[in-house]
């Protein structure tokens, strides 16, 4: 009996020893690692120190080997990398939660109702809303602001559409921006938007009118509505929420974002104010969220970028521009090649002209960025494939991305691959028109809309995201749209486009090291591999893509060895 205590006792001895002998900050075990490298198995535990992997392995090989300040047990949960969202809108998300949420309003009389409410309870001497989508209306109609003008006469009111890209604003903001006026005297607004008017909407009988060159009140009454380029004076105007809110804000949706384990966003446009804002987050540890930021191109940022080329501060990256190629096609702004089919005087515009584009192209060149435009139409894709084919032959790993290829002409496909363009796509935006983009582009063009396998196919990779606030920010919506085509009311039962989803595992890979490389980070992000970020994330549920959507979240999420969000 005395032996063997003590054989166990120098056993247990031995084995301490052992564990000394390498020091981790942190070791997950008990779980089920998927390391999203190629052909890789999955692993039971993982040691981190400063913040980076530095094993991952069995439960046996990291326990004896590694002694960690702080140990968890997964209970057998699924660990990924942290989630990328290629593609989602911070700052717009933090201001929509500042504003009146007109999300999912299921018609005008809601709109009003959520308006009063919140103007009751914040007393705000300048209305924004956002979310409001007519799509949801009976009749697909575009708003007039008859009845938002008798309830607000002497306040401005401006409340965006779901997909920012057009806005309905009363009277007071009309005459106060002075809108109606530069819009008709700037050419460069005339060409990349335009302002739906009463007259016009009663000779067409159709939700939305004609473009117009010049008008003024009293010759013909706008409805309210201006579309892409025309809001550019009502925008200029608009006043920004106190730093203190916004701050808050911008730290509520990374908290939302945390709870879903997306731990990285590439933010889709930001202005050197906004930049700075984030910064300053950053500064005082109070934003871990990796933020991949691409630049609107205005002229403090191109100085910016001029200045300091690619640019690495705490858990912001910058080294791309961000272009608006064309609108959206849920307000017939998408730039198409040939007119839509539910309005023939429309076929979209190029919202950048494209010698401004061209000259973006060349900066972007220079300071060794990305150039990663929104490119919805069929039109604006393939002029863009075109544009970026001249990068390639320079730089054949550019990685220059277009956003969105939401309709693509088959023909052009082949332009990703020959061009080397990334694609980044939102599969939510699928199932989230599904009811209403065969009208706006006829059958035959649906060949090439949401066609993420086939550009997948040409490609070789894709990042993808949400879009947020356009969409929802939870990943799993998105892998069920991607795979099954759905959105999670299960509509439509067969699928959307159903010839052109993506596995399971490629929708993953979107969001974890395709995303990595769809911003230079795949040495740090993307996989769990030794030497890379400690970012990752322990789901409650089994991470899978079954045909029923299904709810999950993270546990436990995880940034450079930081747990930066935990679930109650
Ligand atoms: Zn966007």
């Amino acid at each position: 009996m005395k032996l063997s205590f003590i054989f166990i006792t120098t056993s247990l001895i031995l084995l301490q020893s052992c564990m000394k002998g390498e020091s981790a900050d942190l070791v997950i075990h008990n779980a089920s690692i998927h390391t999203m490298e190629d052909g890789a198995k999955t692993f039971e535990a993982i040691a981190i120190k400063d913040g980076k992997i530095i094993e991952v392995g069995s439960e046996r090989q990291i326990l004896n080997k590694y002694s960690a300040e702080k140990y968890i047990d997964a209970a057998g949960k699924d660990v990924y990398p942290g989630f990328t969202d290629a593609h989602g809108h911070i700052m717009s998300y933090a201001r929509q939660k500042l504003s009146v949420d007109l999300v999912g309003c299921k018609s005008y009389d809601e709109m009003l109702v959520r308006i009063e409410k919140y103007q009751s309870k914040h007393n705000r001497a300048f209305i924004i809303g956002r979310g409001w989508d007519q799509s949801r209306w009976k009749g697909d109609e575009m708003p007039t602001n008859n009845r938002l003008n008798e309830l607000f006469p002497d306040i401005p009111v401006c409340l965006f559409r779901i997909d920012g890209h057009a806005l309905l604003a009363n009277d007071y903001l009309i005459k106060k921006s002075d809108v109606l006026k530069k819009f008709a005297e700037d050419e460069e607004l005339n060409q990349g938007g335009y302002i739906i008017t009463q007259q016009a909407k009663k000779k067409h009988n159709t939700s939305i009118a004609n473009q117009i060159g010049s008008i003024a009140f009293d010759i013909v009454a706008p409805t309210g509505v201006f579309v892409d380029n025309a809001m550019n004076p009502i925008l200029d105007i608009l006043p920004d929420f106190p730093k203190e809110e916004l701050n808050a804000a911008i730290l509520e949706v990374q908290h939302e974002l945390f709870t879903y384990g997306v731990t990285g966003v590439h933010e889709a446009g930001l202005k050197r104010f906004e930049v700075e804002l984030l910064e300053e987050l950053m500064e005082n540890e109070s934003l871990p969220l990796n933020i991949y930021a691409m630049l609107s191109p205005t002229e403090k940022n191109i100085e910016f970028a001029r200045k300091e080329g690619i640019y690495q501060n705490k858990s912001m990256l910058i080294r791309s521009f961000k272009v608006y190629g064309d609108g959206a096609m849920g307000s017939r702004g998408a730039f198409m090649k040939e007119v839509y089919s539910d309005s023939h005087e429309h076929q979209g515009y190029l919202t950048t002209s494209l010698k401004r584009m061209k000259e973006i192209a060349t900066i972007c060149e220079k300071v060794n960025y990305q150039m990663n435009t929104h490119a919805i139409g069929d039109s604006t894709n393939r002029i863009m494939l075109e544009l970026y084919q001249d990068i390639y032959s320079v730089k054949p790993d550019h990685r220059w991305r277009i956003e969105h290829a939401q309709i693509v002409d088959p023909k052009d496909f082949q332009l990703f691959a020959k061009a080397g363009v990334f694609p980044s796509v939102q599969p939510t935006h699928a199932t989230s028109d599904q009811g209403w983009v065969e009208s706006r582009v006829g059958k035959e063009r649906m060949g090439g809309a949401y066609a993420y396998r086939s550009l997948l196919n040409q490609f070789g990779m894709m990042a993808i995201g949400t879009d947020f606030p356009v969409e929802l920010t939870n990943p799993f919506a998105t892998i069920h749209s991607a795979v099954n085509r759905k959105n999670t009311e299960e509509i439509p039962g067969n699928g959307f486009l159903a010839n052109e989803s993506i596995t399971f595992e490629q929708c993953l890979k979107g969001m974890t090291i395709w995303a990595a490389f769809a911003a230079f980070q795949e040495n740090e992000l993307g996989t769990l591999e030794k030497g890379k970020d400690a970012t990752l994330v322990i789901f409650e549920r089994p991470v899978a893509a079954p045909k029923e959507y299904q709810y999950n979240f993270a546990n436990t999420t995880i940034i450079k060895g930081k747990i930066v969000y935990t679930v109650e």
